[in-house]
């Protein structure tokens, strides 16, 4: 069981009040879980490290979660916090009021978006906000062109896009849908598109690509294309696995969604500021949006933000609509937040300073080729990625259609094992994922092959160990 391993802090409190384990409800976390283990408490960071409450070391292979891109402890983030803190922690951005962070941060992100010309930036605190954002924009948009019938959102099954109750309905994950009455009735979900898994016999990924693209548009026609507002994906899918786009994908669904005048979201919460050796996830696959949701590595996650980049041509709409409305009646208390807005500026400044996507493309292809090596194993269908993104999916013979039996948690065991070994990895049934910091240097890229290849080879033994039960 995962996070089994090594208790790292006694916190059953049982006896002070009156329920079995601690006082959280944990996001993401099995009841059982919660209850009959210790949590894994993380205390302080370093670098690309990070240390539990008992001073154990780990190499932290998920960055946090896919965030924290220039690792624990930079002195530069951490000054500009305080910094801003001093001089102003608070204000807001309503009624035409702002903060002088917030506005150059806005501007600093529409220069260094370059795969097409964007208007503005909307803040939020999360990507979970920035895609509920993205839905009420959109709609908005429509209601104010007259189209009130053009609501619908596509999204593609396995996607990740939030938690809340519009960007979990966008979200193509059937565990965030069960039992929380989801998805909303709006949102449409599309193929995958997972080459490995979903190809037929024979087929090129440009032929799976042609496909998806052909199954987008009788969907659309199915449903009619006046009622569908906006289509989203990631540029690489993440949290479902790990899933860059099939050759073509991209070229070929967005000519579909320009035929039927279909808005294109792209979600680059993950892909955002270098992860796949591009600034961009839309600079890799020459992706044209109309909109993009940011957060994460915005602020190497130490302070929570969000963002959304606005076309001109949906800003000139929602300008002209809110002129007569009055007010753009959207946002948060915290949208542009001074604090965060004042690290996402020191972020990105580091980040161009560093040139992060030229040292991105320097180290990954080790990264990549030393993980992908262990592609022979015998419990391994697929390792996929690119730049700082992987992904690994465990099954029986080599085969898509062959998963382990879900009781024997191939994708706990091996998480286990990395734990054990002191690397923090992403579990997600029998696939995991890693997504270090962007700053990696070489000899921690050498650890986490290492690490990787020691918990393969003792899951390995576990599986047939298993087997011969
Ligand atoms: N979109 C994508 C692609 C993500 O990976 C995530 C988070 N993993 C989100 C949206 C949601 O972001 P948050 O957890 O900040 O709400």
């Amino acid at each position: 069981r995962y996070f089994s391993s090594e208790p790292s802090l006694q916190v059953d409190s049982t006896e002070e009040n009156g329920f079995k384990g601690h006082g959280m409800l944990a996001p993401f976390t099995a009841g059982w879980q919660s209850t009959d283990l210790h949590p894994l408490v993380i205390e302080r960071s370093e670098g690309s490290y990070v240390y539990d409450i008992n001073g154990k070391k780990y190499i932290d292979a998920l960055a946090g979660l896919w965030s924290t891109a220039l690792g624990g402890n930079e002195p530069r983030l951490i000054k500009a916090a305080t910094d801003q803190l001093n001089k102003l922690p608070f204000y807001h951005s309503f009624w035409n009021r702002t903060t002088k962070p917030s506005l150059d941060l806005a501007n600093e992100i529409l220069m260094m978006f370059t795969a097409r010309e964007m208007g503005k930036v909307f803040f939020t605190n999360s990507g979970s906000e920035a895609n509920d954002s993205q839905v009420k924009l959109v709609w908005y948009y429509n209601n104010a062109l007259g189209r009130p019938n053009k609501k619908k959102f596509i999204a593609r099954s396995k996607s990740y896009h939030g938690s809340t109750l519009i960007s979990a309905s966008l979200s193509g994950l059937p565990a965030l849908h069960q039992k929380f009455d989801l998805p909303a009735p709006f949102v449409l979900h599309t193929d995958c598109p997972h080459y490995w898994r979903f190809h037929l016999p024979d087929e090129t990924e440009e032929e799976f690509a042609t496909r998806l693209a052909t199954n987008l548009e009788n969907l659309i026609l199915k449903e009619g294309p006046e009622t569908i507002a906006a289509f989203i994906a990631e540029p690489v899918m993440g949290a479902g696995g790990v899933i860059p786009p099939p050759k073509t994908y991209f070229e070929k669904i967005q000519a579909v969604l320009k035929k039927y005048d279909i808005l294109l979201i792209a979600d680059e919460v993950i892909t955002a500021f270098g992860r796949l050796g591009t600034m961009f996830g839309c600079d890799m696959y020459n992706i044209k949006p109309d909109l993009v949701s940011i957060a994460k590595a915005l602020s190497s996650a130490y302070m929570p933000i969000g963002a959304i980049l606005v076309s001109p041509e949906i800003t000139d709409v929602i300008y002209s609509q809110s002129n007569k409305l009055g007010s753009f009646a959207h946002g948060f208390t915290y949208s542009g937040h001074p604090v965060s807005c004042a690290v996402a500026i020191e972020t990105l400044k580091i980040y161009k300073e560093r040139n992060i996507t030229e040292h991105i493309q320097k180290i990954s292809p080790r990264f990549q080729e030393g993980i992908k090596a262990f592609s022979g194993s015998p419990i391994v269908g697929e390792i996929r990625g690119l730049g700082l993104i992987l992904g690994t999916e465990f099954v029986d013979n080599k085969s898509p259609n062959d998963p382990f039996p879900a009781e024997w948690g191939v994708g706990s065991l091996f998480g286990a094992e990395c734990e054990k070994r002191g690397m923090l990895i992403r579990v997600a049934g029998d696939n995991i994922m890693l997504s270090p910091p962007l700053i990696m240097t070489p000899d921690e890229v050498e650890e986490i092959i290492t690490k990787y290849g020691d918990a393969l080879k003792a899951t390995e033994e576990r599986i047939a160990e298993l087997k011969s039960k």
